[in-house]
Formats: C-alpha cells, structure tokens, sequence
C-alpha cells in the first residue's frame, strides 16, 4: 500500500496541515513519513484514523514537536529575538496588540544602549555584569548585541575571559535559564534526535567543548558551558555570524572535580569522566549527527578541551568535516600576527629569529607549529627544516632528542639535538632564542634574572607572556620594560595598562583570540568552505597584521586598537574566503568580487528593523 502524504496548507496555529491519502505498501509509507520528517520535523496531526498512528507506534520514531506561530502581544515582548522593549515605534504598538503592556514613553535603541551602560557601570563586580549581560541576551538580543558591538573593549573582559570563567566555576548557581544544547552520556544513541529539539535549523557555526580544560581552570564538567555560549556571542558581534546560525553544544561526560560531584546543586552527570571507547563512541557520535543536520559546511570549533583529546579530535576530524580548535589554531594565528607585525617595527624575516616557549601543550605547539609553516612557506624550506629554529620547554626541561621516548607525540616534532637542560634560564644561556613566548599557564616564571639575560644579547627582546588569568601571566608589563630597560617588544593573554618607563609610555598588546576566530569562521561560512587548510590559518594572520600601522608600534602595540573590531574581521574574512576559493575549498559560487565588501554585506546588524 503507497501512502501519499501532501502538504495542503497552514494550520490556524502555524502548524503545517496535510493529508495521507491511499496506503498501498508499508515500506513505501515508512520512506513517506521519514521524508516528511526531515523536510518538515513534525507534522500537526489531528487523526489517528489514516494509518499515522499505527505506522508511529510500529516505528517507534522519536520526532520534535513543532509549531510556527507570528508572536504580537505579550508573546512579542517575551521573545527575545523580537522584542524591542520601550523601543517599540506607537504603529508598532496598535498593529501588534502592544497597547497598554508597555509604559507610554518611546525610547530609541540608543538611549536603550545608554541606560543599559549605565546600570551595568553601577554594578561592583564583573560577574554581577555578566549577570546583567546574560539577562538581557534572554530578553532582547539585538539590544544586548548592540551593546557588545558599541562597548566592545569594555564589556569583552565581561562576556568573555576573564569573567566568564568565574561565571563557569559558579554556573550551578547562577544558572537560571538553559542556553545551548547538553548532550550527555544519557543521550547516547540519540543525539541527532537531541539536535532536532535545538528551535534553529540553519546553523553554520557549533562551538563545543566537554568541560576538561575550562580557560586556566581545569575541570568544570557541565559548567564549562558558559564558554561555547559566550564564544558564540562573540562570533556575532564581532563577526556577524548571525545568532540564529551559532550553536552552543556541551558534551557531558561526568567530571573528575571532586567538588562539583560532591556539590548538591552540580548540573551535571554526577560521575567521574568517561575514556577511552566510551568517550570516543559519544564524540564520534555527535560529529555524524551533526554533518546529517546541518550538512558539511557547519563549522565545528573545539573548545578547551584537554589537550589529549584536543589533538586527536582536531587529527582525526579534520579532513571529514570543517573543524577548527581555537586553543591551537586560533591562539597560534594571533601569535604569528604579532611576530609579522612587529617586524616591520624590527625590519629582518622571521627566519632570522630564534624562538623559545615555555609551555609545550595546545597553544606553545600550535604557535610553534604555525610560525614554522611561515617560515617554510617564506623561504621555500621544509617544515622540519623550518622546525629547527624554535625549541620548547616543558614542565620537564627543554625538549631534546635524548627525551624523544618518552615524549608526546605533538611534542615530538620539536625534540632536536641539544644538550638537556632543565631550567629555563639555562635553555635561554645556551639557546640565545631572540623570541620568549610564555604558555605553560603557570606565572612569575619570566623571573628578572630570565629577562634580564635574554635581554642582554637581544636589541629588541621579544617577549609575549601568554598565560592566563592575569595572576598567571609569567610576568607583567611593567616587569617586562623595567627589566629588558624599555627595549621589550612586549604582548600578553591577559591585558596589563599602560607602562611608564623612563619618561616613555607603553600600551602593552593583548593577544586576544577575539581578534582572529570571529573573522576566520566568517570567511568560512561566507565561502561555504568545506576544510580548514592551514594557509588559511596564515592568510587570517597576514591580513590581522596588516591591519597595524606604524603609529601603533611606536605606542608598543603589536596589535590593531579592538574598537574596530568588526571592520578587521571583514579584513579577515575575506582573506581566508579568498585563500579557500585560491584552494578550491569554497563552494559558494560564483566567488563574489569585492570580498571584503561581501563579508560586511553578510554581517549581522543589530540595529532594530521595523515591524509591520
Ligand atoms: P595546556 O595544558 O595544553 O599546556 C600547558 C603546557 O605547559 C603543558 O605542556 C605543560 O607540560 C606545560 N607546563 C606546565 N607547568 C610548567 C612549568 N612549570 N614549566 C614549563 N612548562 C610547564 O594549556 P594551553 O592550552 O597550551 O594553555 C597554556 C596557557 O596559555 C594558559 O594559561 C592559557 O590561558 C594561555 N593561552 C593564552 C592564549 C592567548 O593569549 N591568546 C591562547 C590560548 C592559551
């Protein structure tokens, strides 16, 4: 029997109505329904009569309900993405049965922005302000992107690092909303299913993490939500991707913090962490479901997970799907484009430095890894050749071929023939790198005697300390000019003010993640590209660079002011879009002309739009 299933129009409640007329073969009417499923979600039923329900429960299909409705009234002004607030025009007010439910007094978006600025200001602590943040973001999303885009430099550290890492270790209790999607061990074997009960369908961009390695904090379980959440905010207001197309996803599966498992009100699975198969079984599970839903050309970020796995996720991923790890390639893209930048302050290539990291996991090797990529590239070398001229230490000592056994196996790649030493200043003494970049997480570790040394052979020592938060930076601005007597090149994770040394004043450069992923991932989903190739990651740090102008380095930054964040993204994006189209990894055809002017085309604005 053929089951002939017709979309015949509209229900009252927005719920699609159709019509299953004539069964001939059960196979052919299972392929109906599961097609109708995919195309639609669910359909609106009214009858059990025609065979549906029968088929459903022989099936066992697990489906969303679904319904599509306009919101006007008090619906409207509970609908985050509609709702104006006072900002509501008096037309919009009558067409939309608004009258009455607000107070009498328009206000236009920006006196919005400017009230809110104030109240946010009043609050004493940073996490009473992200509080705030996320408050509003629940209740009106253009408003609270407005926000973000014009007080960028300002409310970054409350959105994102270093707030939001308090915000995660204290999740449990300020949770009051859930935002983003939870797929946990209980979910295994469902997760597409998990996936359709997310209210989008267009997604382009899921930043994910498993909680492992939350910012410098360790293991925050279910809690590391807030970042995926707030990575994503990022994403639209400094790169456009539109909130509708970001999809935060936290993989729970259990923590190994002995607080939060024993923590009444912990949000999460209450178990000690899932390895091995388990673990691999769920993440493998996850990837596949989301290549089925959202197709090939949704870019998935890895976030702070710990460096076991994040290595092997991003290997063994990256040449099925479109994935990106912002630890590793994000972090290492930002880096090389303060190197680039600072050359034109320096003059000579980059191969003509030497370069030394304390710190070998995610982001010390990442880096490493890229710098030797443009290394190669400019002089037409091979990548191990190009490997020689940076060395790493860990927390071992300096890693060296006689260490080779028991290396890691990304830490492999930089064990070159040296002399074993254990500290770093003896590695800066027989090394004489002319580059000092800090990414163990552990502070103070730029000591006076290690820039002091470093400083006595180097003109212009380099110096980026990158471990964050503030407190574990390995030395701090005004540590770094003091003892390198203001001749340090100097940026850092965690951002320090202005330094006065010797009458001259210095703006230390945050090399801040924001500046690359935002725009990276808009040339992505922009090209509909379908790898990340490594020139990308190089073509985002060239076009980042070329965004500092001498004026810049003469103040110490190595790094473009934030504010104008958003034209540098567009900057970005059209670079990488250019290099994936160069690739023949873009399949958004034809290639638009003007890429920079088709990134800021494609750019969420919040600005409201009227309603009619
Ligand atoms: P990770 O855990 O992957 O790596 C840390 C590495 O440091 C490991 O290899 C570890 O063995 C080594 N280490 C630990 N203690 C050490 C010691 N006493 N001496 C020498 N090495 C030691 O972490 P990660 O993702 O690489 O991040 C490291 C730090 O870099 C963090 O503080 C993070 O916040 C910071 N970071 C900054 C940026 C940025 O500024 N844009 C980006 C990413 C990471």
């Amino acid at each position: 029997m053929l089951a002939q299933v017709r979309a015949t129009g509209w229900l009252p409640n927005g719920g699609l109505r159709y019509q299953i007329s004539n069964e001939k073969t059960s196979k052919k009417k299972r392929f109906a329904f599961a097609a109708l499923d995919l195309v639609t979600k669910e359909i609106t039923t009214t009858n059990g009569e025609n065979g549906l329900e029968v088929d459903r429960n022989a099936e066992r299909q697990v489906v969303t309900p679904w319904s599509r409705s306009v919101a006007s009234g008090y619906e409207l002004l509970r609908n985050p993405r509609y709702n104006k607030g006072l900002a509501f025009s008096d037309e919009e007010r009558d067409y939309h049965y608004l009258r009455g439910l607000l107070p009498p007094a328009p206000l236009s978006q920006d006196l919005q922005v400017k009230k809110l600025m104030d109240i946010i200001r009043d609050y004493h602590t940073p996490l009473q302000k992200y509080m705030a943040m996320m408050d509003l973001q629940e209740r009106n999303e253009r408003l609270f992107y407005k926000l973000l885009v014009d007080h960028v430099e300002e409310l970054l550290p409350i959105v994102y690092t270093p707030t939001v890492g308090e915000a995660c270790q204290k999740f449990g209790t300020i949770f009051r909303r859930p935002q983003g999607l939870y797929i946990s061990l209980k979910e295994k074997g469902k997760v597409l299913d998990v996936l359709k009960n997310w209210p989008e369908q267009n997604i382009k961009v899921i930043v994910v993490t498993d909680g492992e390695r939350i910012l410098g904090l360790g293991d925050l379980g279910c809690q590391g939500m807030g970042i995926p959440v707030g990575k994503l905010a990022l994403y639209t207001a400094l790169g456009g991707v539109r909130p509708s197309e970001c999809l935060p996803v936290t993989i729970d599966v259990g923590t190994n913090n002995e607080t939060l498992l024993n923590d009444e009100f912990y949000i999460g699975l209450r178990q000690r962490r899932a390895t091995g198969q388990e673990y691999g079984d769920l993440l493998h599970e996850f990837m596949s479901a989301v290549k089925q839903a959202y197709g090939e050309k949704v870019l998935i970020q890895f976030e702070d997970f710990a460096n076991h796995n994040a290595f092997t996720l991003l290997e063994k991923y990256s040449s099925t799907h479109l994935v990106f790890n912002d630890d590793i390639q994000g972090t290492a893209a930002v880096v090389l484009s303060g190197l680039v930048a600072s050359l034109k302050l320096t003059g000579g290539r980059l191969a003509d430095h030497k370069f030394l990291f304390l710190g070998a996991g995610e982001a010390g090797t990442g880096i490493a890894e890229l710098i030797a990529l443009e290394i190669a590239k400019e002089e037409k070398i091979s990548l191990n050749e190009a490997r020689k001229r940076i060395w790493l230490v860990d927390s071992k000592g300096l890693i060296v071929k006689s260490r080779m056994e028991s290396l890691q196996h990304f830490k492999k790649p930089w064990a070159h023939e040296h002399e074993y030493c254990k500290r770093l200043l003896d590695a800066v003494e027989s090394i004489r790198p002319t580059v000092l970049i800090g990414t163990s997480g552990v502070g103070k570790t730029f000591t006076k005697e290690v820039i002091e040394t470093f400083s006595s052979y180097n003109e212009k020592p380099f110096i980026l300390a990158l471990s964050n938060p503030t407190s574990q930076s390995e030395c701090t601005a005004e540590e770094a000019y003091t003892w390198s007597k203001g001749r340090a090149i100097f940026a850092s994770g965690s951002p320090f003010g202005p330094v006065t040394y010797d009458g001259k004043t210095f703006t230390p450069g945050q090399a801040n993640n924001a500046y690359i992923f935002p725009g990276f991932g808009l040339g992505l989903v922009m090209s509909g590209t379908i790898h990340v190739h490594n020139d990308m990651l190089l073509a985002a740090s060239q076009a980042l660079a070329q965004q500092v102008t001498k004026e810049h380095l003469e103040q110490g930054l190595i790094y473009p002011p934030f504010r104008n964040i958003r034209k540098i993204s567009a900057h970005i994006a059209a670079e990488v879009a250019a290099k994936s189209y160069e690739l023949g990894l873009a399949t958004s055809l034809p290639r638009p002309a003007d890429l920079v002017k088709y990134a800021e085309r494609c750019m969420y604005n919040p600005l409201y739009r009227d309603y009619k």
